[in-house]
């Protein structure tokens, strides 16, 4: 591991100042990425500025029912939070669904949001790889591709992130927060990741140096019916191979109001307004609601050995949203 310099931050401003717009700098949240990447060379940082001392560590109201949570708030306290699991339950299983007990009490809000993707070539120092080497070539598109994704990819990358807790966030239109030496900003997570296009080492519309110090969850009752629905190898301690966050409002058998993530598809979480618009004033039946992850999944293109993805996603669409509007029936 390359040598680095090691400085804790007390406060915001300090923090972004002990970054400064050294490229070669990062922020530490948990570590439980960012220690990782640096052991196998994927991040060589000169210098780490520890965060996990700042005063972003609580959950507070926001709005008229939202919440602010801070960016150093632990996996762990975010999921157990009472008004997390009451109002947006969604987003609890998610985080639940994700890593292990011991990582989730480390990780953070800020890390998870920012954590690499998983593919086995970004992660090995010795292939190329768009997303770590620009310019030096994607060997994932003719190579290991069944975990990789199947909306919105490009030839140069088609890496999905890794993230669960991103899904349900996205979902319930979360605001991310961030501090830069030039004051505060905010990016709606739905803008917070770039397209992939020819530049998939650019992976959000983050400015340089920011700090991320919050996410805001905006009050959205049809949350308070939402549910994490997450596919994968083993039962637990393992990435998704394809996951779904979906919430539905159902009133006289008609869906009112319906939120759509899907997650492990695309290289963000990605929201299905294509479906939320088939659905929305539609019966809430399988029927339809296969329609609509036909609507979303329609821009769906898989590579030679990952099609199966389609039909696993739709599958995952259908049960979310029945089992959803089976509780509302209730
Ligand atoms: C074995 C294993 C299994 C896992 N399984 C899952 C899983 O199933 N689902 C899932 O979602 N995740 C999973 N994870 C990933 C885990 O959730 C992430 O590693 C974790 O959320 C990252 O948070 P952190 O605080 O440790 O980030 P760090 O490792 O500290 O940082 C990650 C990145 O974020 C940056 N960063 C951190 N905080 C800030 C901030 N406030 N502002 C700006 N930049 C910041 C860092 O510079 C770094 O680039 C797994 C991890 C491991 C090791
Ligand atoms: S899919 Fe993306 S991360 Fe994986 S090898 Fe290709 S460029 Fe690199």
């Amino acid at each position: 591991m390359r040598e680095f310099d090691y400085r804790r931050a007390d406060d915001v401003s300090g923090a972004v100042a002990l970054l400064g717009a050294d490229p070669d700098a990062r922020y530490l949240g948990g570590g439980t990425n960012l220690v990782d990447l640096m052991k196998t060379g994927v991040e060589r940082p000169a210098r780490i500025v520890d965060v996990r001392a700042l005063p972003l560590d609580r959950i507070e109201p926001a709005g008229d029912g939202g919440l602010r949570i801070g960016a150093t708030v632990t996996n762990s306290d975010l999921a157990a939070h009472p008004g997390v699991r009451d109002r947006y339950p969604a987003l609890t299983q998610a985080v639940l669904a994700g890593a292990s007990g011991q990582l989730r009490n480390m990780a953070t809000v800020g890390g998870n949001l920012l954590q690499r993707t998983r593919c086995g070539y970004f992660t090995d120092v010795t292939k190329p790889c768009n997303k770590r080497a620009p310019g030096s070539g994607c060997p994932a598109v003719e190579g290991e591709h069944r975990n990789h994704a199947v909306l919105g990819a490009s030839e140069h990358c088609v890496a999905v992130h890794p993230s669960d807790m991103g899904v349900a966030l996205t979902a319930f239109d979360a605001v991310v927060s961030y501090e830069t030496a030039d004051g505060p900003g905010e990016l709606p997570l739905a803008d917070f990741y770039l397209p992939v296009g020819d530049t998939p080492h650019r992976e959000t519309a983050l400015p340089p140096g920011a700090l991320i110090t919050g996410v805001t969850l905006p009050p959205a009752p049809v949350a308070a019916r939402s549910r994490y629905r997450k596919v994968r190898e083993r039962a637990s301690y393992a990435f998704a191979i394809g996951s779904v966050a979906g919430a539905l409002d159902v009133s006289g058998g008609v869906v009112r109001d319906v939120r759509l993530a899907l997650g492990a598809v695309a290289s963000r979480p990605w929201r299905a307004r294509a479906a939320e618009r088939v659905l929305t004033g539609a019966p809430a039946t399988a029927e339809y609601f296969a329609a609509a992850a036909d609507a979303e999944l329609a821009a769906a293109r898989p590579l030679p050995d990952n099609g199966h993805k389609v039909t696993l996603m739709r599958n995952l669409v259908v049960s979310v949203l029945s089992e959803l509007a089976e509780e509302a029936a209730r």
